[in-house]
């Protein structure tokens, strides 16, 4: 792109980005219409037709589309509109005020995720006003309700307006900032995410006074039991392609790490005493990989009791498991089952909160080699490899459906990643303007690349 165009492009995702912060979308409630109002207003003005589609009232989401010849399957930019709370008490500035200083947009979502809403506006303008001749469509939605599972939004539009939304090529959020190795800068492009189930698990008991506890039958004694088992208990070691192409991807760029990875892939069953050495050397690379080599079963809420000198009859806790690509939300809860028969099965009972598979895409498409070409002439010598996130996206609802999906907001560091991520959902959440040029041009290339 020109120096001109750059400037003006500047100048028109940040203002875009900084009145979208200042639309309040906290979720919940959401009000995400607002902000789907706003953007079909914008793009209408540049002569897009555009569509609000509505759960219930106040959770819109946006549509719009940009024809081409159908030579090519179509590709969807996707985004969330809503964040999640901020409490201004904690922030320095105020965090729906889309303040801009020293070259940074400040705001909740600054980051996750309406610069890359700003971001994908922008490619929809781009490609209009430079009049691209599209092989295929190119969609863009802005969904309701990500921060809180999707279904208002992503998965609403799923399962009413398939036809609107459905395409064989998703880019949505979940990778794209770069970090640094030895060789340079590498990308990951998120191809999978792991499955959640959150399980609440009700312990029965038989109540009594608390003076008396042998005649009772105590059912914080019987959590206890459940809590201690689950965990003890060492979920196998199991490497998901995505996690095997990054180990090999960052193996490249270190004869060191390349070493320890094909240690590690030949030792499944030693992967944490390997990663535990690891950490001694690189504690953050590490712990990034663990979680991504196995299940995770993680209790975060217990309640019993209530009252000093009552022995309870009841007792539940919250169990937030994070589970592979590949393994099953039943075969999960057979295994919890299956740990716990001992503790008295007829005296304990399962509930969903909630619920969904894990789901992965192949790095072996056109679209995932058209975002590597770009990138490495963006920054030659770069690495760019595929990620597996522990959180979920609204690519789920999209994967399960067939699409390939790759998160990719290309953006990077200006300050350590560790920090840069704790921004997310976190406080003074920010975004540098150059990332928002870089970020629109690379992905205007990508998608013009792709499409023509
Ligand atoms: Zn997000």
């Amino acid at each position: 792109m020109s120096p001109q165009i750059l400037t003006d492009v500047e100048r028109e995702v940040t203002e875009l980005l900084r009145t979208l912060i200042r639309i309040n979308t906290t979720n919940p409630p959401g009000n995400e219409t607002a902000s789907a109002n706003y953007i079909a207003k914008y793009l209408g003005k540049e002569g897009f037709k555009t569509e609000v589609i509505e759960s219930t009232s106040g959770r819109g989401s946006v549509v719009t589309r940009l024809k081409g010849t159908g030579e090519k399957p179509s590709l969807l930019l996707l985004s969330h509109l809503d964040v999640v709370a901020a409490n201004a008490q904690e922030w320095s500035i105020d965090p729906f005020a889309g303040e801009a200083k020293d070259g940074y947009v400040y705001g909740r979502g600054a980051y996750d995720m309406k610069s890359m809403t700003a971001i994908e506006i922008m490619v929809m303008k781009l490609l209009n006003k430079n009049h691209v001749l599209l092989k295929g469509d190119v969609v863009l939605a802005g969904t309701a309700d990500e921060e809180q599972g999707g279904e208002e939004g992503a998965g609403y539009l799923l399962r009413n307006y398939k036809e609107k939304v459905l395409c064989p090529y998703v880019i949505n959020e979940g990778g794209g900032l770069a970090f640094p190795s030895k060789n340079g800068y590498v990308f990951p492009v998120q191809t999978a995410e792991k499955g959640i189930l959150w399980l609440k698990i009700k312990a029965k008991g038989t109540p009594g006074h608390g003076s008396t506890p042998n005649t009772a039958d105590n059912a914080v004694l019987r959590m206890n039991k459940v809590l201690n088992k689950l965990g003890n208990y060492q979920p196998p070691t199991i490497y998901v392609p995505t996690l095997k192409a990054f180990l090999a991807e960052i193996g490249t760029q270190d004869p060191e790490l390349k070493e320890t990875f094909s240690r590690l892939l030949a030792n499944p069953k030693k992967s944490e005493q390997i990663l535990d050495q690891l950490a001694k050397k690189d504690h953050a690379l590490a712990e990034e990989i663990r979680p991504r080599t196995k299940m995770t079963i993680a209790p975060t809420m217990i309640h019993g009791g209530v009252k000093e000198n009552i022995i309870p009859s009841d007792c539940e806790a919250v169990l937030e498991c994070r589970i592979l690509t590949g393994q099953s939300i039943d075969e999960t809860v057979d295994l919890i089952k299956g740990l716990l028969k001992d503790v008295g099965s007829d005296k304990l009972s399962f509930e969903f909160i909630q619920a969904h598979s894990g789901s992965e895409s192949t790095m072996d498409t056109e679209l995932y080699s058209t975002i590597t070409d770009v990138l490495k002439e963006f920054e030659p010598g770069c690495g760019v490899t595929p990620t597996l996130t522990t959180g979920g996206t609204d690519s789920r609802f999209f994967r399960e459906l067939g699409s390939i999906c790759y998160g990719f907001q290309p953006m990077i560091p200006d300050e350590p990643n560790d920090q840069l991520e704790k921004r997310m959902h976190g406080i003074d959440e920010r975004i540098t303007v150059k990332n928002l040029v870089y970020g629109t041009s690379v992905l205007y290339e990508t998608v013009k690349r792709f499409m023509t």
